[in-house]
């Protein structure tokens, strides 16, 4: 295939944001013949984990790939102590790293005509405009809450108003309103400089040649729908939606090879009845209270259901605290030290509690895998139906309410935990919520439903399908916008 458009991506800081867009790249290399330079945003903090990811190591031998590291970038002294925001400090560091995205853009013989950002990338469109780029937005979620951040320049202030103070619902055209339980951080006080700065951000947005969206429109159909006729977003955004989802990381079962070392989570999973396994997990960067982990070790056993569990240490009042590190609040502690005591003997014949990381995508498709705890992030959320497993939705911060309520209420794949006075989820409705999904006739029929997710999303991305054909015309549009690129490219260079 000759190669016909260049596009740099960039990826912003965290493995839910990298995965994403290593995919696209990777769709866009192989099935539309693109050469792809991903611009991969660390941070002082989680460079060394993010070079060494299996994402970053599965593009190594593609063709037509080039990964570029930013160097790494601290913004610490720029944030509040007390209330360092993840979306300001993700904005901040993108910000940082712009100027070495400009210079290397700059000394390419063959430079990009095309740049896609995710949500946190909007700052760079400036730099792609002056560069005669065309631009793209890449939103690596779902179309519910890409329509919102669409809406925001069109939500009066009376509006945030009414929903921050009176808890009314936010209402979005076309799609299911924002309950106020559900929210985000941002509008439970829509007045600061964080909630400007959103504001802006989506105007930023909509100004872009257009929008891509990792969702498929048979999982999604109004909400979608309503994106792309939307009349209001119509008048101001300039470019087409494009839905081009389910993208995820595709792995394939682990076996153990000749000469390789056993691995334990794997060699356990193998010894395990079909679909019998519950597997818990809270994202790259998900941490709870000591009490909440304490009650979720009793509800596991409450449960009397196999597990494995990745842990972190306990965190009090920040349930994203590990979102830039692993290993916060660590401290070289073992995982005995702070679950209930005799807790790890007491199951050791029925689970694996595996500390910080666990190769999760190898996990859900593993055939013991039969039900996922999730804080609900977009990618586990979409790694979970692409492997047809029910989840128990746990959200903790971000979009994850949103999402949870979409996975309970709209499409029936998974069951919603709910939070006690106190904030804590308590043992007794845990173990309720895991049999629910492992065991009760209520799991069997989520069961049934997330399977046929799974092959509405594969059938999007096949030949023909919703999502592939998105991606065919976005592809389109870029080739023609590279011919009037390169011609200004030639006369910058003479
Ligand atoms: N992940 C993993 N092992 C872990 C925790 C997370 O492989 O122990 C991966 C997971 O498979 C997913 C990503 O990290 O691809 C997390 O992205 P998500 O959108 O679910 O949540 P975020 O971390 O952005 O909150």
């Amino acid at each position: 295939m000759t190669i016909k458009t260049h596009a740099a991506l960039l990826a912003s800081p965290g493995l839910g944001h990298l995965t994403p867009t290593v995919e696209l790249g990777k769709r866009l290399t192989t099935h539309h013949g693109f050469h792809v330079t991903i611009f991969v945003v660390t941070t002082t903090t989680n460079s060394s984990e993010t070079t060494k990811s299996p994402i970053l190591q599965q593009t190594s031998n593609l063709n037509g790939l080039d990964i570029i590291f930013t160097p790494p970038v601290d913004v610490s002294d720029k944030l509040d102590p007390k209330n360092p925001s993840l979306g300001l400090r993700i904005t901040l560091t993108m910000l940082e790293s712009i100027p070495f995205i400009r210079s290397q853009i700059l000394s390419m013989k063959f430079p990009p005509s095309v740049l896609i950002v995710d949500l946190f990338g909007f700052m760079a469109l400036p730099m792609a405009r002056d560069l005669n780029m065309s631009t793209y937005v890449f939103f690596a979620t779902n179309a519910w809450f890409s329509a919102v951040t669409m809406y925001l320049p069109f939500i009066t202030k009376e509006a945030f108003s009414r929903h921050a103070n009176n808890h009314e619902p936010l209402l979005i055209p076309g799609c299911e309103p924002v309950r106020f339980e559900d929210t985000l951080e941002t509008f439970v006080s829509p007045w600061g400089p964080i909630h400007d700065g959103y504001v802006n951000a989506a105007r930023d947005i909509l100004s872009v040649d257009g929008i891509l969206m990792n969702t498929w429109k048979d999982l999604e159909p109004e909400t979608t729908q309503a994106v792309i006729d939307n009349d209001i977003l119509g008048q101001f955004a300039k470019g087409p939606v494009y839905p081009v989802g389910p993208l995820v990381r595709t792995v394939e079962p682990v076996e153990k090879k000749e000469g390789e070392s056993e691995n334990f989570i794997f060699s356990w999973l193998d010894r395990q009845p079909a679909e019998s396994v519950i597997y818990l997990s809270f994202g790259s960067g998900g941490t709870m209270s000591e009490v909440q982990m304490i009650e979720l070790a009793h509800g596991l056993e409450l449960s009397q259901q196999r597990f494995v569990w990745v842990v972190r240490h306990p965190v009090q009042g920040d349930a994203s605290a590990a979102f830039f590190d692993a290993t916060k609040g660590g401290d070289g502690s073992m995982v005995e030290d702070y679950l209930p005591e005799g807790f790890v003997s007491r199951t050791k014949d029925v689970g694996i509690v595996v500390p910080l990381w666990a190769p999760q995508a190898e996990i859900l498709k593993h055939p013991a895998t039969g039900g996922f705890v999730t804080h609900c992030g977009w990618n586990s959320v979409l790694e979970s139906i692409l492997n047809s497993v029910p989840m128990v939705a746990w959200p903790l911060y971000a979009e994850q309410k949103m999402n949870a309520t979409m996975l309970s209420e709209e499409l029936g794949v998974a069951v919603r935990a709910t939070v006690a006075e106190g904030g804590v989820v308590f043992r007794e409705h845990i173990a309720e919520l895991i049999r629910r999904v492992m065991v009760d006739e209520e799991g069997i029929a989520m069961r049934v439903k997330v399977k046929e997710y799974k092959v509405s999303g594969e059938k999007a991305l096949s030949g023909f399908g919703s999502s592939y054909e998105s991606l065919c015309q976005m592809a389109k549009e870029c080739e023609l916008d590279y011919v009037n690129h390169s011609d200004e490219v030639k006369a910058r260079g003479a």
